[in-house]
């Protein structure tokens, strides 16, 4: 195998096995840019040398190859004392993963070779001790493990309130001797001359840093898989810290936040490397480089077109300029803002760089999703108290409380509460629920508070560790001195991490206006009109919408729904009408039970009546009931504790209380619910079936779809047909029946019960429920985090399709139930429906659509226009 690849062997599409940057250093060097010459190492060297605790054999003479190769064509050998070649080495992985590992520069100087350095440079001694300075810090921390404070600590002590670059080059030769001091005072050993050995170990530092505790914590954040390794990119070095003439900084096509075309970057003179992102002296904007050095700004504009040209997107870049020459130390395709995503993906369309096809899969559901959050408006005058991690966007005002009861009790009274907390935990579900959004000083993005606030889409900010949160006292402290007591007002940033005191005035998402039937006015809005338009042309994927009123209905509707997929019909039965349905469920008699129905019918009817009409001729997939019982049954402990403390007990309350216990269920999700009730108490599905088709028979164009929930066996699901069928005849009115597949033995014998159903639509909620035994309602709270940590997966299988399990069972059931009944239509209305990978599943299975919550619509078609392309 080949372990090494000089970057005139490399290509852009060989990211896998030369990293990120190696991948494109080469790709530069091809286009004739000028890229100091160099080689890479490959992950795949890398991931040998992890597993084995050694490099492979052959490796130290590849490089030894390559580096001949290299000095040849420098001129120069690595660390020759009258002359040396000096090289960086860099960490590259596939993924880019900012400051996350190391990078030494400078490797070659020693005693000698820094001599040799300062001839080079015309006799420039400073320079080179400066040189030598930074790689005893470099190479002492990354290399060595040596605490970096004491080099800074030493630094400053020499530096005072100076600048580095004020320092002579007696100090800084002073400065070698310290440091060289600390190296051997905290590893016993000196500083190691030989540039070979210092070139082997600054190799094997950067492979080590692969599994370093912060990047292994970032590649879990960014779901990175663990198991790639890191490239290693030696360079021959160039230099920005000869002086004035020299510089180095870091620059973009266009701008990141708005992807407006331009000159985006900073520049800082006489500097290298990471000066310019850690901040030790201000940079100035790059601008004003045309200023200082007209040839090398000209030149860079020059290449950030043929960059952009070729790579046909935003890149950004990292230079140097050495004494009046520009050298080009990386480039990538560069992070953006949502909203730059969709304008720019449509400005390369204009310039004609790419299609509209492609434009489309350049933007995600996800950036479509935080452009439809309102936020805070951004010309307002704001006091930011301090800043947390941005958990869950959009943007929340209100009260600060600081018990999830008292949320609970201010928001009863119609106040709009931020719930503030250290942390927070399953206790505070029902004041997480009530709160507008939540705030916590501690924990980050997988943080119990962040995990629920993303599942509930509710605003988040976490971890905000400058806040000082004493539940006990019912206040934060914010740097400054400022206190915010229970009951002041303050506004949260999910998607910054921004916090500030009092009222933000919010905006409405210009987007969510424009799908609610503005005018595209402005470049935006635009750009999202035409990518909509196209991803709609492209996908396959119907898009039906999760709707029970018809408000949502007609939302659903402007939104882009061809349908509704699920209309769940319990949730007409909530607020006062629940009387009935406990009348109906508790009834004695066969006289009680149809006076319950009768009651019923009209309401459920002129329901129907609503959502047909807002839905003007598109298919209304309306599920029979499905409630667990204990929804619609007094609580048993509530009711107990009443009749047994209350003076005046009827006989009717110890009657309600018998019913309560007769029918009460350890397991709810998993008993009498949808068929099983629709078997266990007549009339009531017979009752649904006649609304439904009264209700079609009144709207022109109605076209209802009945749905049976949790069926198991084909049996079930057959004797509920046979009824619905007759009912639907007497009427004169035309429906398809069919099915949830939620149940894994729905799944299993889909083949059989698609003998009975026209359509399945899978119910993903309780499938995943079912097939890992975790209870919806419960698990995410208690431990997902934990799972998280543990890398058991990577994202809630409520949250994403598992496709390995759950996604099994829908390949399973699609299969025999097209092989029984190849017409039969096929949708999913679990929560999956709204979400992008599980969106690319069901077009990859080849569901006919999805059907999601009318907020997610504009995801989903997108989304399923990606997955068409
Ligand atoms: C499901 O289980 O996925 C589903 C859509 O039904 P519900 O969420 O109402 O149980
Ligand atoms: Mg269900």
């Amino acid at each position: 195998a080949k372990y090494v690849y000089d970057f005139t062997e490399g290509n852009r599409n060989l990211k896998d096995l030369l990293g990120g940057k190696g991948a494109n250093l080469a790709e530069m060097t091809n286009l004739g840019l000028p890229v100091p010459p160099g080689f890479t190492i490959t992950t795949e060297a890398c991931r040998h040398y992890l597993a084995e605790g050694a490099v492979h054999d052959g490796l130290d003479q590849e490089v030894a190859e390559h580096l001949k190769a290299l000095e040849e064509r420098m001129g120069r050998k690595l660390g020759q004392a009258d002359d040396p070649l000096l090289v960086s080495v860099r960490s590259g992985a596939k993924f880019s993963m900012p400051g996350m590992m190391e990078t030494v520069l400078n490797i070659g100087l020693n005693d000698e070779s820094v001599h040799g350095l300062a001839k080079q440079a015309g006799g420039n001694e400073r320079f080179a001790w400066d040189s030598y300075r930074r790689l005893i810090q470099m190479f002492g921390k990354t290399v060595l493990g040596i605490d970096g404070d004491l080099f800074e600590q030493a630094l400053d002590a020499v530096k005072g309130r100076r600048h580095d670059t004020d320092l002579d080059a007696g100090e800084l030769q002073r400065l070698v001797e310290t440091y060289k001091g600390i190296v051997r005072e905290q590893t016993g050993k000196d500083f190691p001359t030989d540039p070979r050995e210092q070139m082997r170990l600054a190799i094997n530092a950067v492979f080590d840093s692969w599994n370093a505790p912060r990047a292994i914590l970032y590649r879990r954040q960014e779901r990175i898989p663990a198991d790639l390794g890191t490239a290693v990119n030696v360079m021959a070095m160039v230099f920005g810290n000869y002086g004035d003439d020299s510089g180095t900084g870091v620059a973009f096509t266009r701008d990141p936040g708005t992807g407006r075309q331009g000159i985006y970057g900073d520049y800082l003179q006489n500097a290298q490397g990471e000066d310019v992102v850690a901040g030790i002296r201000n940079t100035i904007p790059l601008e004003e480089l045309e200023r200082l050095d007209k040839t090398s700004f000209d030149e860079l504009v020059r290449i950030m077109e043929t960059l952009e040209t070729h790579y046909k997107d935003l890149c950004d870049i990292e230079f140097t300029i050495e004494r009046g020459k520009l050298w080009m130390l990386q480039t990538r395709v560069g992070k953006r803002t949502a909203a730059a995503a969709f304008c720019i993906a449509t400005q390369l369309v204009d310039q004609g760089l790419i299609t509209l096809d492609e434009a489309v899969t350049r933007v995600t559901g996800d950036q479509l999703a935080q452009l439809m959050f309102p936020r805070f408006d951004g010309g307002a005058e704001k006091k930011k108290i301090a800043k947390g991690m941005n958990a869950s966007p959009g943007a929340a005002v209100g009260k600060a409380v600081f018990s999830s009861e008292r949320a609970v009790e201010l928001s009863g009274q119609g106040e709009e509460v931020i719930l503030v907390r250290r942390e927070t935990n399953p206790d505070d579900l029902a004041g997480m629920i009530a709160a507008k959004g939540i705030l916590t000083s501690r924990g980050g993005k997988t943080s119990h508070a962040a995990v629920v606030a993303r599942g509930m889409g509710k605003t988040c900010v976490c971890g905000a560790e400058e806040l000082d949160v004493s539940t006990a006292e019912h206040r934060f402290t914010a740097p400054g001195g400022v206190v915010v007591d229970e009951g002041d007002v303050i506004s949260i940033d999910g998607t910054s991490g921004e916090v500030f005191l009092g009222e933000v005035p919010v905006v409405a998402s210009a987007v969510v206006e424009y799908f609610e039937g503005a005018e595209p006015d402005d470049e935006l809005v635009r750009a999202v009109d035409r990518i909509m338009r196209h991803a709609d042309a492209q996908r396959r994927l119907g898009v039906r919408a999760n709707a029970d009123t018809p408000e949502d209905a007609a939302r659903a509707r402007r939104f882009g729904a061809q349908g509704i997929g699920l209309c769940r019909t319990e949730h007409m039965f909530l607020g006062e009408r629940r009387q009935l349905v406990e009348d109906l469920v508790l009834a004695a008699t066969d006289e009680e039970r149809q006076a319950a129905l009768d009651a019923l019918e009209p309401l459920q009817k002129s329901d129907f009546i609503g959502i047909f009409q807002a839905m003007e001729g598109a298919p209304v997939t309306i599920r029979l009931i499905d409630p667990p019982l204990h929804e619609f049954l007094p609580d048993i402990t509530d009711l107990s504790v009443k009749i047994a403390t209350s003076q005046d007990v009827t006989d009717k309350d110890r009657a309600l209380l018998a019913a309560v216990k007769r029918l009460h269920e350890q397991n709810p999700m998993l008993g009498l619910r949808g068929v099983r009730l629709g078997l266990v108490i007549p009339g009531l599905f017979a009752m649904q079936v006649r609304a439904i088709a009264q209700a079609a028979k009144e709207v022109p164009g109605a076209r209802p779809e009945i749905m049976i929930p949790l069926v198991a066996a084909v049996q079930e699901l057959e004797s509920v047909r046979e009824e619905a069928v007759r009912i639907l005849a007497e009427v004169g009115v035309e429906a398809l029946i069919g099915t949830m597949i939620e149940v894994p033995r729905a799944a299993l014998t889909a083949g059989q019960i698609a003998e009975a159903a026209e359509f399945f639509s899978f119910g993903t909620n309780d499938l995943t429920q079912m097939t890992w035994g975790f209870s919806r309602d419960d698990v995410e709270a208690a431990f997902f985090s934990r799972y998280l940590d543990l890398g058991i997966f990577g994202v809630s299988p409520f949250e994403t399709l598992d496709r390995e399990g759950v996604g099994r069972l829908v390949r399973i059931a699609v299969e025999e139930g097209r092989a029984t009944r190849p017409d039969l239509h096929i949708g999913i209305c679990g929560e999956h429906g709204g979400d992008p990978d599980s969106v690319h599943f069901c077009h990859d299975v080849g569901l006919d659509y999805v059907s999601c919550s009318p907020f997610r619509i504009p995801v989903a078609r997108l989304e399923a226009g990606r997955a068409a392309l």
